[in-house]
């Protein structure tokens, strides 16, 4: 998907960035505050068509390419990263139909999708399948030509807005994805929002668990059409990888928001009779932050261009997202200490950067897990080279 040209992308992201600083920053910490969902802003990332940013031109969307699908997270997330969140489940389940709906599947919903004016969620994780998603247990049961889905699924980003989701749920033959179709609301057919989890930051935009009770859907939901079925989890790890870009594109723009402030305060904040930045032991923690920010910047850019070429960018997707989360944590923490007690008040942005930074480490595969995916990458990759 590369149909803007380069320089085309630079304006639009630049664009993007006087929006955040203009319409953003000057309302994120409100709203944050109430926990209260950002209704005109999605509606102005809906005039941007951020909705349909990774779709292509011929179903309505932007078609952008990777690297700029990062440096839109990047302003997003600098902004407020609830913002990118709001996105982000939504670009993975296009991405999916994108990648293996059926002619059918893209035609009927990607256009829809592309404008916002439908909105999707993604949902793999159940109260006892994170990590391990071989132990996931909603069940999808073949009825003639359709399935009933039963079982509770956690985590659901965005699950109440969504008029589709996403959703991993055991056949017979595995893992299926299925394209569920339903009203936005608490509840649709079978289908209803249990819980809204209370979390410790990324507020503004629900998270749910969701339970499914003999929910009946066509089985043209099926991702990828009749051979897609017990196909779902090859499905989902691969478009993770875009998920996890994108979760180390938020980090690396969270972690730049916080240098920012830090910046800023240490310049004008005087003790012994200098600013802040003056004293080495500040400069240098500003020193060692920008470094870790541009590096994450880096391999952010390496993992999207990999992906974009089409290449297996496993190793490359989960370096960026395990360096840009451990960066994310360690600059809002930084940035906290720069801050002296202000840093410890809501009247500055930093201890919301604090509280975002920690859900890049867990969100799209702990980082343990990408240890795991890296180190098992590497060894693949050392025995091709050896043979
Ligand atoms: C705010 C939020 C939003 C989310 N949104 C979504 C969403 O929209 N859709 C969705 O499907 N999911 C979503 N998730 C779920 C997220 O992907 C999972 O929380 C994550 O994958 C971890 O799973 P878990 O919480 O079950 O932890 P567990 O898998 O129980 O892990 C617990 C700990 O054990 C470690 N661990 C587990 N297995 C191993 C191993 N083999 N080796 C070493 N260490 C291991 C983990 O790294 C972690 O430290 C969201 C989570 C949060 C917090």
């Amino acid at each position: 998907m590369t149909e803007l040209d380069e320089d085309v992308a630079g304006q639009f992201v630049s664009t993007l960035q006087d929006w955040v600083k203009r319409e953003v920053l000057p309302c994120a910490a409100e709203y944050e505050k109430a926990d209260r969902y950002p209704e005109h802003l999605v509606r102005q990332m809906k005039d941007f068509g951020l909705f349909g940013a990774r779709i292509p031109a011929e179903y309505g969307g932007l078609g952008v390419d990777v690297r700029t699908y990062s440096r839109i997270i990047e302003e997003l997330a600098y902004g407020w990263m609830s913002l990118a969140g709001i996105l982000n489940t939504h670009t993975i389940a296009a991405t999916l139909i994108h990648r293996h709906g059926t002619d059918d599947q893209k035609q009927r919903l990607l256009p829809d999708m592309a404008t916002g004016e439908r909105r999707a969620a993604f949902s793999l994780s159940e109260p006892d399948a994170g990590s391990d998603t071989r132990a996931i247990r909603c069940q999808a049961v073949r009825d003639g030509d359709e399935y009933v889905v039963n079982g509770t699924k956690m985590w659901v980003t965005n699950g109440e807005r969504a008029a589709i989701v996403a959703l991993a749920a055991r056949t017979d033959e595995g893992v299926t994805c299925f394209i569920v179709e339903k009203e936005p609301g608490t509840t649709s057919g079978g289908i209803s929002v249990s819980r809204h989890i209370e979390k410790l930051g990324y507020k503004g935009l629900e998270t749910v668990e969701m339970s499914y009770v003999d929910h009946r859907i066509p089985s043209s939901a099926v991702l990828g059409g009749p051979s897609g079925v017990g196909k779902g989890l090859h499905y989902i790890l691969g478009s993770l990888e875009l998920g996890r870009i994108n979760v180390a594109a938020r980090a690396l723009g969270v972690a730049r928001a916080a240098l920012d402030a830090s910046m800023n305060y240490a310049q004008e904040r005087e003790t012994f009779g200098v600013p802040i930045i003056e004293h080495q032991a500040i400069a240098f923690k500003l020193a060692d932050m920008a470094t870790k920010v541009e590096a994450s910047r880096l391999l952010v850019y390496s993992a999207a261009d990999k992906f974009e070429r089409g290449d297996r960018a496993d190793v490359e997707a989960g370096m960026a997202k395990l360096f840009a989360s451990e960066t994310a944590l360690e600059v809002a923490t930084e940035a906290m200490r720069i801050h002296g007690g202000y840093g410890y008040t809501t009247d500055f942005p930093v201890e919301r950067y604090y509280r975002d930074a920690p859900l890049m480490i867990i969100g799209e595969g702990t980082n343990e897990i990408q240890r795991m995916v890296i180190a098992r990458g590497l060894v693949a990759r050392w025995k091709e080279a050896q043979s």
